[in-house]
């Protein structure tokens, strides 16, 4: 097919076979699967995936490579093609649409909104069962960090209070067409069942993560100051005068609960 890759869509197309392979073979999908992808470009993971699960939803922004990707998985399964942008769809609806409990989904990402796109996928966790993507390895590190790392951050906690991040194998650039000017990285993410999941309001421990650490190097006392107290932060059990990146995603679903406690009407 070779398209012209376009760097507005964020197109870095993977050809080196072994890479594909160790993608395919970390999704392991089976048939009867409900596999979903995210810009499936040239087909590189669709193919293989589809020759295995028989069928699979993709997800493409960029209109010019949808009809040679539909003629070449005509030949290979049933592949249904949304034209959509990700950060649009539903999951919650597309898995009802497909009559499916869960998605397992993949993706070699667009860079230029990974974040946004995890983000978007842990709203709709409770209707995935897994995801794998390709994604730059800086963004890997960040996901997978632990506290008192350095890049440990807003994007750790979010994520691993929403499922286990499993960092699997890293990409060069070499493998990509054009090949981008960072490393790549394979990841794991499953999303935590509904008994491991906090039961804090997502929105109040979304802005307590934010302004936590929003000025990574103050202490919670600062960085929380306008949303709770020196007493309030005690209450959560931690210590007022530590910092942001010394604390477990949990301890900030505690600060979140104090928070909304203050916060519900009595
Ligand atoms: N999966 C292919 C591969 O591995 O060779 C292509 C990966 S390329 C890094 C990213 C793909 O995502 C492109 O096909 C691009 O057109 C598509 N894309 C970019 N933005 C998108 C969006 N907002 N929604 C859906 N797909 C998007």
């Amino acid at each position: 097919m070779n398209a012209r890759p376009k760097k507005s869509f964020g197109q870095h197309f993977l050809h080196e076979k072994r890479y594909i392979d160790r993608i395919v073979g970390a999704i392991a999908p089976r048939d009867g699967d409900t596999l979903v992808e995210i810009g499936p470009g040239e087909g590189a993971l669709t193919l293989p995936l589809l020759a295995v699960s028989r069928r699979l939803t993709a997800i493409e922004l960029d209109t010019d490579l949808i009809p040679a990707l539909a003629e070449r998985a005509s030949r290979v399964g049933e592949l249904r093609i949304v034209h959509a942008d990700v950060l649009k769809v539903d999951f919650a609806a597309l898995a009802r649409e497909l009559g499916a409990r869960c998605l397992r989904i993949a993706g070699n990402l667009p860079y230029y909104i990974s974040s946004p796109i995890l983000f978007h996928c842990v709203e709709h966790a409770a209707a995935i069962q897994d995801m794998h993507f390709m994604l730059q390895k800086e963004v890997v590190d960040r996901m997978a960090a632990e506290p008192g790392s350095k890049v440990y951050g807003r994007l750790s906690v979010m994520l691993q209070l929403a499922c286990r991040v499993t960092p699997l194998f890293d990409v060069p650039p070499g493998a990509f067409r054009p090949p981008p000017k960072v490393d790549s990285s394979v990841v794991r993410l499953v999303p935590l069942s509904s008994q491991e999941r906090h039961d804090a309001d997502p929105a109040i421990v979304h802005a307590v993560v934010k302004a936590a650490f929003a000025q990574r190097r103050k202490t919670l006392a600062n960085g929380l100051r306008q949303l709770l107290d020196a007493e309030g932060i005690r209450i959560a059990g931690i210590d007022p005068g530590a910092r942001a990146e010394t604390l477990a995603p949990l301890d900030f679903v505690r600060l979140a609960k104090v928070l909304q406690a203050r916060s519900t009407p009595k």
